[in-house]
């Protein structure tokens, strides 16, 4: 890439100093953020109420977009799942996820991923960069003109969820930094509690983000009741056990405000972790830190090569939730969207698979 800079994932702040920079009056930072992310136009020269001249000058220092679009496929249900590339080549994905009354997108923190979940596809790419504030940011940017076109308002109800590729809390300051522009009313406006961080459980940054004073939900992945069977599912349990995980999740538990809960996600992967015993387990780990404030999102594993592991009984999913809802904890079966796309749960990168079409 050029050295221009990226000005998608910068505050109005940092607009204001790059547009004195290049001699410009401060206001003009408030136009170029509203045209980018109200209007979202990623495209100087459609910013018509700009100066002419203006609009060259930023042709010439910056760039409102680095990410492009390689493929698009469109589920059965709706879903869409975009691959994408950086300017240097790294893949990005991302998934729309429409339901009756509100869309979800599901961005990825990172290109790959440098943890290696047994169950999961985008494992087995690595980390292969942290992706910037700017291209966290574009990917909203990109789904939402691709679903509603540019300019017409972002709809009331967006949710954002940090589950698509990547550690959220491996690159915790560019996530954050995009999640407050993101928020910012006179652009995306998509404000915190209309957003989930998903971790894999990095416990400093549980602790951190505990601390933070205009926080999203948080959602910790969780899949294993013991530590013998998550040192294998999740190996980020050898470097932070199950004990250390659960103790951050009651100091963050503590910091909730009224009203709201945290998330527990159990990816149920037939004959692993989803028998009756191991949903009592879940239930008993669950009472031993009097966690009181979560609930139980159940997942249902999507299998796809080369992962050897296989989706679990209809019949069995539900007994392990009515198991867990029996000793009084709220459970949850997340219907699985986008499958025949490959856009479900652990199934991104799943980039070759036979059936995908392009649209
Ligand atoms: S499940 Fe999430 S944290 Fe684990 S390897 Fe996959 S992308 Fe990374």
């Amino acid at each position: 890439m050029s050295d221009k800079l990226h000005i998608t994932g910068l505050s109005i702040n940092d607009l204001a100093e790059f547009v004195q920079e290049i001699g410009e009056p401060k206001y003009r930072a408030k136009q170029i953020f509203v045209n980018l992310h109200a209007r979202r136009a990623l495209d100087f020269d459609e910013m018509t109420d700009l100066p002419k001249a203006f609009r060259e000058k930023l042709n010439e220092t910056a760039r409102a977009t680095t990410l492009k679009v390689e493929s698009r496929y469109v589920s059965a249900d709706g879903t869409r799942r975009f691959l994408m590339k950086t300017h240097d080549n790294y893949p990005v994905e991302t998934v729309y996820i429409p339901t009756e009354d509100r869309d979800t997108i599901c961005f990825s923190s990172q290109s790959g991923c440098p943890l290696k979940c047994d169950f999961c596809l985008t494992a087995k790419l690595g980390l292969l960069r942290n992706l910037t504030a700017g291209e966290i940011v574009e990917q909203i940017i990109v789904v939402l003109n691709d679903v509603y076109g540019a300019g017409a308002q972002t709809p009331h109800g967006t949710n954002l969820v940090a589950m698509g590729a990547g550690e959220p809390f491996l690159n915790f300051e560019n996530l954050i930094k995009a999640l407050g522009i993101m928020a910012d009313e006179a652009g995306l406006f998509i404000v915190p509690n209309r957003v989930t961080v998903s971790t894999a459980g990095i416990v400093p940054k549980i602790y951190e983000f505990a601390r933070l004073e205009k926080r999203p939900n948080l959602a910790i992945s969780l899949s294993a009741p013991n530590d013998e069977l998550r040192d294998k599912l999740m190996p980020i349990n050898r470097r932070w056990n199950i004990e250390e995980l659960l103790q951050a999740a009651k100091e963050y538990e503590k910091t909730l405000r009224r009203g709201e809960r945290f998330t527990f996600e159990y990816v149920l992967l037939g004959g692993v972790n989803d028998s009756d015993a191991h949903a009592r387990a879940l239930a008993e780990l669950l009472a031993k830190y009097d966690l009181q404030r979560v609930k139980i999102n159940l997942i249902a594993h999507n299998s796809a090569e080369p992962l050897e592991y296989r989706p679990p009984d209809i019949e069995q999913v539900e007994r392990f939730k009515k198991i867990l809802e029996s000793k009084g904890v709220s459970a949850y079966v997340r219907r699985p969207r986008g499958r025949d796309i490959y856009a479900a749960c652990g199934q991104l990168a799943a980039k070759n698979a036979p059936n995908l079409v392009r649209v």
